[in-house]
């Protein structure tokens, strides 16, 4: 094998060279965090089913992570892309931990932020900005998931309350939340409600036996006539345009968080392949495992420029719902296959909670799916450019 020292996959396409200074400093600091705060117990969290939300919460809000490129009500304010890069350190160690923060920033404060009343925003924001009040998002029901329009839980009316009666599933932190965010046919369209989750009548149950985003908490909700004054709906959201405004937030994070899944798995498989011998000679010194780390750096890197340029057009306000999808899209379908090819070079030890791949990889299921699986991408970026809705 040659002497010639080794590059870092990050050096291969040097994309640190293209981020501001702030974006720099965020990614050190939040991958230093990983470093000491979540990747010594990860592997417990993933083999107990377990994550200490409430004690990560706070820690997490001090770094400016939830609502991290909102502005105000105590929200760190930074660009969108530096909030994307915080992501894809974060789930470098961990698809679940990143999956707590958009939950909580993307979807349930966002739904505030951009829907809510200014009383709404100043009551909830800044606790939840903090850490102190956890939220979580729901819209998928047992019944619809890829077809959220079809959901059965209502809200009606009765005198100026409101009463809200249905089911959720699938629901992040629903058991660890003070608040949801819940959606709800209504006799005006779709509306999104705040719900503190000490109401009479709310429940929420964990959902045990997952194989993947173990490191997660995810629960079912039920309502069983649920009392909610007046002001506990959210004014701007009116249809199903409002919960998918917030999960065009949510697949943002998740294009640069994927990415660091699989930039993770690549790295782990690499220093692998250089220190374990097959046949007589280490494993990374074989045409085979060069092709297989060469073609996964290469989508990787093709996955974080495309991350990256998705970025900027958010940061320039040019982003479109479309563009969000060729991200998730690619980038989760990348992130996958990566975690996959790199479990095949760690060969049996590939298996083991050892080394991060198969968490990844099995984490990357649900990232494949929620926040609109690949197959609902797709018909999005084909509607796009053919003019014609294959949905049904
Ligand atoms: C770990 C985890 C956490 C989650 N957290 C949340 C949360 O916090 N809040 C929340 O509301 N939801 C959450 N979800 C739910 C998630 O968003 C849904 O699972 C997702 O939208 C897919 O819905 P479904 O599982 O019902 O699949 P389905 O909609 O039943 O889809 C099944 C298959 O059919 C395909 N399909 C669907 N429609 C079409 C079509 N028109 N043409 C061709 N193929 C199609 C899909 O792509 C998929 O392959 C979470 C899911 C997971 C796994």
């Amino acid at each position: 094998m040659s002497e010639a020292k080794a590059l870092t996959v990050d050096e291969l396409f040097a994309i640190d060279s293209l981020l501001q200074p702030e974006e720099r400093e965020i990614q050190q600091t939040v991958r230093k965090f990983a470093a000491e705060h979540i990747r010594p117990h990860i592997a417990d969290w993933f083999e107990n089913a377990t994550f200490p939300v409430k004690e990560l919460a706070p820690e997490f809000g001090k770094l400016g992570l939830f609502g991290m490129h909102l502005e105000g009500y105590g929200c760190a304010g930074t660009s969108a892309t530096a909030y994307g890069i915080a992501c894809m350190e974060i789930e470098a160690a961990d698809s679940g931990a990143r999956s707590m923060i958009s939950v909580q920033g993307s979807l349930a404060m966002t739904a505030i932020y951009k829907y809510g009343s200014e009383e709404q925003k100043q009551q909830w924001l800044p606790r939840m900005a903090a850490g102190e009040v956890l939220g979580c998002f729901g819209l998928t029901e047992p019944d619809f998931g890829s077809n959220p329009g079809g959901m059965r839980t209502r809200a009606r009316r009765d005198g100026s309350d409101w009463v809200l009666s249905g089911s959720k599933m699938w629901i992040t932190n629903g058991t660890v939340a003070d608040v949801a965010i819940v959606w709800a046919q209504t006799d005006d369209k779709i509306r999104g409600f705040i719900v503190p989750t000490d109401s009479p009548g709310f429940q929420a149950h964990e959902m045990h036996k997952k194989l993947s985003l173990r490191a997660s908490i995810t629960a079912e909700l039920s309502f069983d006539d649920i009392r909610l004054p007046e002001d506990a709906m959210l004014p701007d959201a009116r249809g199903l345009a409002g919960p998918l405004g917030c999960l065009s937030e949510a697949r943002f994070g998740i294009i640069f968080g994927s990415m660091g899944a699989a930039r993770d798995c690549l790295q782990a498989a690499i220093e692998y392949a250089q220190t374990r011998e097959v046949f007589d000679k280490p494993l990374a010194a074989y045409q085979l495992t060069q092709a297989k780390i060469a073609d996964m750096a290469v989508e990787l890197g093709k996955g974080q420029l495309l991350a990256l340029h998705l970025g900027r057009l958010k940061d320039q306000d040019k982003l479109r719902p479309e563009q969000v999808s060729v991200g998730k899209l690619n980038n989760t379908r990348e992130a996958i296959e990566i975690a996959r090819t790199c479990r095949t070079i760690l060969g049996a030890n590939g298996i083991t909670l050892e080394y991060p791949v198969l968490r990844h990889a099995n984490n990357l299921e649900s990232v494949l799916t929620y926040e609109g699986t690949a197959e609902v991408h797709q018909l999005v970026i084909g509607q796009a450019l053919t003019g014609s809705s294959a949905f049904r």
